[in-house]
């Protein structure tokens, strides 16, 4: 069987991160027909903005994509094309596992967390405007019983299907009574359908301390948007950094497989940075294909690589200047050839 992927190279460092991991996924044999989208920062010139039309069509056509990050300009400029497609798609989950692998220096070593990001409200509406402009600006946070629903569903299903103990919901509803509130309740009644998995809240500022002090404790978590995007950077720090951290993004029959990090800029063009977060990003679109040999193949390849230490980008070793560090794509053929 052939499968048909949108794959989007992204900007700045995307690129280079989707050709090592494409090379990566078809050693593994499974057959691929890429449909190459352009859309980013680079594009803008070309196409007048940079998520252009073929992009969305494409991913609905094909119903799973693979995607290097794209650059967002802060404070002004267009939105971020990674929410519009998240959006427009309405790919509601953000699901971030945040697993150690031998090999990688961290603070900790037993540490297995999934987190499970509401990925289409809350602050990310983006609906906010200047009440006075340059003195006061205004944001509107949105929480809907549907979006908290189906996130924390999807988080309970994904626990009972890998055999997890526990799912956490975290949220601010001391301080955020209605938007919040409204989340917890949701998650308290969606946690009944669910006895045979444990169900407890934490609230997001304890959380993040209880993260660092006793992150084995904790197993899935599940929680708005931009708790989400900052727990989850969070726990990338507490297994290696955002060069190992994969991540999907699920709706109902269309996925988008991209990593944690984003573009960095600063190291574009230079085959510098880690491909495994976009690598193991394949690995979670292997599984969701079903191809499960070919996920588990790529996966034992780059923790060989990783545990042997050698064939590593910079970030991987011991000092950043450590002259051993190889490239990209040079990290990307010892994977090839450990498979
Ligand atoms: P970033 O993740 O791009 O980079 C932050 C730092 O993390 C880098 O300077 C680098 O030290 C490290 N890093 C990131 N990826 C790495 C890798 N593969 N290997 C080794 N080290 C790595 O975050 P940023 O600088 O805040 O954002 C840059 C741009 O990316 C912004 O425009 C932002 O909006 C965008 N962004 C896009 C996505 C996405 O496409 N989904 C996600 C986050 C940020």
């Amino acid at each position: 069987m052939v499968h048909r992927i949108t794959l989007i190279p992204g900007d700045g460092t995307g690129p280079e991160l989707i050709e090592a991991a494409r090379r990566v996924l078809e050693t593994t044999g499974v057959q691929f027909d890429w449909d190459v989208q352009e859309a980013g920062a680079d594009v803008m010139d070309k196409y007048g903005t940079p998520l252009p039309e073929g992009v969305l069509a494409s991913i609905r056509e094909n119903g799973v994509g693979l995607k290097g990050p794209i650059t967002t300009p802060v404070g002004t400029g267009f939105r971020s094309v990674n929410v519009a497609i998240r959006k427009a798609l309405d790919l509601y989950v953000n699901l971030r596992p945040a697993r150690h692998m031998p090999g990688v220096r961290s603070r900790y070593e037993d540490i297995d967390l999934v987190v499970v990001r509401e990925n289409t409200e809350c602050l990310y509406a983006g609906i906010e405007h200047d009440v006075i402009p340059g003195e006061a600006a205004e944001s509107i946070r949105i929480i809907t019983r549907k979006a908290s629903q189906r996130v924390v569903r999807f988080a309970f299903e994904y626990a009972r299907a890998h055999g997890r103990r526990k799912v956490t919901a975290v949220h601010k509803a001391n301080i955020l009574k209605a938007t919040d509130g409204l989340f917890l309740g949701v998650a308290r009644e969606v946690a009944l359908d669910y006895p045979d998995i444990a169900f407890e809240d934490r609230i997001v500022d304890n959380m993040c301390m209880q993260l660092v002090q006793r992150p084995q404790e904790y197993d899935v978590l599940v929680m708005p948007n931009l708790y989400g995007d900052i727990v989850s950077d969070l726990c990338s720090g507490l297994v290696g950094g955002l060069g190992v951290a994969p991540g999907a993004n699920i709706g109902d029959g269309l996925a988008v497989f991209e990593p944690v990090h984003g573009s960095a800029p600063k190291y574009a063009g230079q085959n510098k940075v880690n491909p495994t977060a976009t690598i193991l990003s394949g690995v979670l679109m292997l599984r969701y294909l079903g191809e499960t040999e070919a996920a588990d193949k790529v996966q034992d390849a780059v923790a060989a690589v990783i545990a042997e230490g050698r064939d590593v980008t910079y970030d991987m070793k011991p000092t950043r200047d450590d002259p051993t560090a190889v490239g990209t794509q040079e990290m990307a053929d010892a994977i090839i050839k450990a498979m």
